[in-house]
């Protein structure tokens, strides 16, 4: 296949809300199970290591009619938690054996609940982060909710989550977070050569299929990106911050680049790239589950829904905004999304500082139409092409 169909055919695997690449997958591995994550980040790791298929749950997309959910949950939430379980409620789940949600917002800790009473045969899982990450006890503590997750998969799937199982699947892990490393550097590099479209479909699709299939992916296309003729354009650099838990609809991305960005830096899906750090299993650290929980603790990208502290947020964006060397910062969040809204007051307060333009933009995912935010962001870019 060349580079332009497995791109395209990333894009149908992410936009499945039929999740077909998980069916074939489970029909072909009978016995085994499937474990859907919600965002931002679950160490699926773990779930690897007990034999079974993480898949990375983003909500239903615009294809999905919210029939079922309200009658749930409430109405005026973020539309990932209504389509998730409209995706349940319409048996779109039904190959899924259990779903793990993480502690990141409240509305979250909600779904959570509601699964555990719509879906009883399903496991629902709820990790509690460490809040504190610079106590003494935050990687002990952490690494008790990892044992409880094992502990829950091993009852799952009746067989052992072994050591050298979690350390095979952590070298499996730290290959994949290298390679989309490889990908951003690159996009950084010479943003002509892959679009953040392209970029954005070859990250999703990897949460959709296993982690092996994923990397051999990877190693195959990013030299044909980089091998690729492609002459820079006038366009500005942005960095894109927001949408770390719920997408926007991939034409939001396509618009804000069809309008005259680069975009070189964004959090869409970042829990694909959540660990900064390769897991390191060569240290002092005692075992597999340990070293997780410390590479969590230490080396987790800054992000709205993880507190650092009071300043680490922001001085960490200026930094990478500099490194950078952007033009400007696009924000787009998720209506209803609580999270991004705090802490775009924060961000945006440091950017006004340091006179750095910025453009607020909020999706939800069954928008469909895209001409406004097209028209925002080039007023955005003419603002800074022309008048800075
Ligand atoms: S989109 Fe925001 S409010 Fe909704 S679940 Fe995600 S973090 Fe929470």
């Amino acid at each position: 296949m060349d580079l332009e169909a497995v791109i395209e055919n990333c894009k149908q695997m992410f936009q499945d809300p039929t999740f077909g690449a998980v069916r074939r997958w489970k029909e072909a591995h009978p016995g085994r199970k499937v474990v859907g994550c919600f965002p931002v980040y679950v160490p699926e790791e773990i779930i690897h290591a007990a034999g079974m298929l993480p898949v990375a749950l983003h909500g239903g997309g615009p294809s999905i009619e919210i029939d079922h959910a309200d009658s749930r949950i409430q109405s005026f939430i973020c539309s990932i938690s209504r389509s998730t379980l409209e995706l349940g409620l319409t048996g779109r789940l039904d190959a899924f054996d259990g779903l793990i949600f993480p502690s990141i917002c409240d509305v979250a800790r909600n779904l959570s609940g509601v699964w555990q009473r719509n879906f009883p045969s399903q496991l629902s899982f709820f990790i509690h982060f460490a809040q504190n990450i610079y106590s003494a006890n935050a990687v002990p503590y952490l690494r008790s909710e990892y044992e409880r997750l094992r502990q829950a998969l091993e009852a799952l799937g009746g067989v052992p989550v072994t050591e050298e199982a979690l350390r095979h699947s952590i070298a499996v892990y730290n290959e994949n977070r290298a390679l989309l490393g490889q990908l951003y550097q690159l996009k950084r590099r010479a943003p002509e050569k892959v679009s953040m479209t392209e970029t954005y479909a070859l990250v999703r699709a990897g949460g959709v299929m296993p982690k092996e299939e994923h990397n051999a992916l990877l190693r195959q296309v990013l030299p044909e990106l980089e091998a690729r003729d492609a002459r820079p354009m006038d366009r500005i650099r942005v960095i894109l911050d927001g949408a770390f838990c719920e997408q926007p609809p991939i034409e939001v991305i396509m618009g804000i680049e069809q309008a005259g960005c680069y975009i070189l830096d964004d959090d869409l899906a970042i829990g694909r790239r959540w660990l900064e750090m390769p897991v390191s299993l060569n240290g002092s650290l005692p075992d597999a589950l340990t070293a997780l929980a410390a590479t969590f603790i230490g080396h987790s990208v800054p992000s709205a829904i993880r507190y650092d502290g009071p300043k680490v947020r922001t001085r960490r964006f200026l930094e990478k905004c500099h490194a950078l060397n952007v033009d400007g910062v696009i924000f787009t969040w998720a209506k209803f999304c609580d999270p991004a809204q705090f802490d775009y007051v924060l961000l945006k307060d440091a950017l006004d500082r340091e006179h750095l333009p910025h453009l607020a933009l909020e999706f939800e995912e069954k928008m469909s139409v895209f001409e406004l935010v097209r028209s925002q962001v080039e007023t955005f870019v003419e603002s800074i092409l022309f008048y800075s």
